[in-house]
């Protein structure tokens, strides 16, 4: 469907051609419709399928509307604090709405928009919240610190968005947001995004929305057509590193972003990953919110090739170049295994996502294709194949496992030929297969390659099922094997100081 059949206005639907759009997607397609005419909205859409547009365009439309009704200012006078308030779970979400919101509403005369995050200086928030806004976006904590001292004006929002509301569920937000929405009128209209609106979100909803319609775009059961999904088997974290290696020099690699199960592990991958030549670097909450923005712009400007995060400073990145995602450390929730592979495969390109696992990751890797009901195909990498046999994920057949077709859940496919699966998007070129690499590239490492003959270690499961996960200072502390340089390594004598980028290195990106 069109945008114009969609009933926006013109000066929304020229935005979105400059955009480069030129049909709706589906949330948006069933979305926009009743979000204009006034209805609340429950919707579940996965990222990547055009959900912010679904809001943000109707939100816009209120603002125009608001524009064209002289009645409304005569009768109401200026009217103050914002007229749309969307809460997002995390900063780096809100900014990304804020950028749509901008892109979208290029064409709106006077847009005032503004971001109240964590992180950032109280008195620029406070004027824009006491000012003339029309749409705001907030995450709950700062957001109540404000209407705790009374600053925040809420009492003429008109529409209430609360994305992602399952991870502000998850983030210990519940008090914030009903409080929120007390602070607003009850006349609002409210739209509600979330992968699911089981359990406390679901009651969340039933407590804020009146009479919702339920859209059910994309469940976590999606296929990700458009993305490749792998799983490499590592002995042990040697291994693994080898493996994130050869990843990040095939030629096909644009973009990536590894994710990392603790934020020591993103600072300590990012200072390894550079010290091998590659522009990279950190996102995690620990980080001033500086920092995150100037990485977040290198990553879009194309000025870093890596990104090292974890999952909760990843949420809303929407880089299309991003032509991979590593899960170097597995993600604490099988449903953030969803959200870190929607950082690829964006506005419509193909994408790989790459699973690196050890035995003791077995649970996770288990639960996560429980959940999206897929099984990860496991391929090797010639040269680097596992020593120690492959986990057996599924000795049996779940009960009722019918429903994932024909193929046994979670058949290895293990032996297949490296890109042998799947026929396109990431197939190697010209029989370049994977030959070891001659000169190119970066710098040799100061560390020991590889070691081939080193016994695996697997860690023990704890009685649940899962083994415990740990930093890699653990697991080099438990086998004295690890040989990499710490995070907090002392700077050498003569190495120049930090000034401005990442990691204390001079230029930015530039090693
Ligand atoms: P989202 O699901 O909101 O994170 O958006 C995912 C990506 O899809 C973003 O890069 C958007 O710019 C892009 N996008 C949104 N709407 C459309 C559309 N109608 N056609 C093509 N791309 C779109």
């Amino acid at each position: 469907m069109t945008f114009e059949t969609l009933g926006l206005n013109e000066a929304l639907t020229k935005a979105v051609t400059a955009s480069g759009y030129e049909t709706a997607t589906e949330v948006q397609t069933q979305a926009i419709p009743p979000a204009l005419a006034g209805a609340d909205l429950m919707v579940s859409a996965s990222t990547g399928s055009g959900k912010t547009a679904a809001f943000i365009l109707p939100a816009l439309e209120r603002v125009l509307a608001a524009r064209a009704d002289t009645t409304q200012k005569r009768e109401r006078g200026v009217i103050y604090g914002p007229r749309v308030l969307v809460l997002c779970p995390t900063r780096e979400l809100a900014m990304q709405v804020a950028k749509a919101a901008a892109t979208y509403g290029r064409f709106v005369p006077g847009l005032r928009v503004a971001t109240v995050v964590g992180g950032v200086p109280y008195p620029a928030q406070i004027a824009a919240l006491r000012g003339q806004l029309d749409i705001l976006i907030s995450t709950p904590g700062r957001l109540i610190d404000h209407l705790n001292t009374g600053k925040a004006v809420l009492e003429n929002v008109e529409m209430l968005v609360l994305d992602e509301a399952d991870r502000m569920l998850d983030m210990g937000f519940i008090d914030d947001i009903n409080t929120i929405a007390e602070a607003i009128p009850a006349t609002r209209q409210t739209v509600m995004f979330s992968a699911t609106f089981l359990g406390h979100v679901g009651r969340l909803a039933q407590n804020l929305l009146r009479d919702p319609k339920r859209i059910d775009v994309a469940s976590h059961t999606d296929t990700h057509e458009n993305i490749e999904q792998r799983l490499h088997w590592a002995d042990n974290v040697n291994h693994k590193n080898a493996l994130l290696d050869h990843i990040l020099t095939r030629k096909e690699m644009e973009q990536a972003v590894v994710f990392t199960s603790t934020q020591r592990d993103a600072d300590w991958l990012a200072d390894r990953l550079a010290d091998m030549g590659h522009h990279v670097a950190s996102l995690h909450g620990g980080h001033p919110q500086g920092r995150r923005n100037r990485v977040l712009q290198g990553l879009r400007n194309g000025q870093l090739k890596i990104l090292i995060a974890t999952d909760v400073a990843a949420r809303g990145i929407d880089v299309p170049t991003i032509s991979h995602v590593i899960n170097y450390g597995l993600p604490m929730k099988a449903e953030d295994y969803v959200h870190r592979i929607g950082r690829t495969g964006r506005a419509g390109r193909n994408g790989l996502a790459i699973t690196l696992g050890e035995r003791m990751d077995v649970g996770m890797i288990r639960r996560i294709q429980q959940f999206t009901t897929q099984s990860i195909p496991v391929q090797t990498v010639e040269g680097l194949e596992p020593k120690s046999p492959e986990p057996k994920m599924f000795a049996a057949r779940p009960e009722g496992a019918g429903r994932f077709g024909n193929k046994p859940f979670g058949k290895p496919s293990y032996g297949k030929k490296p890109f042998e699966h799947r026929g396109q998007g990431f197939a190697p070129r010209g029989g370049e297969g994977f030959a070891p690499r001659g000169g190119e590239g970066f710098a040799p490492r100061d560390r020991a390659p590889f070691d081939r003959n080193a016994a695996p270690r697997f860690e023990p499961r704890a009685p649940h099922g899962d083994a415990p996960r740990h930093s890699p200072f653990d697991r080099g502390a438990a086998t004295g094997r690890v040989d990499h340089k710490p995070a907090f390594a002392p700077r050498k004598p003569g190495a120049p100081a930090g000034k401005g980028g990442f990691k204390g290195r001079p230029t930015g990106f530039s090693r």
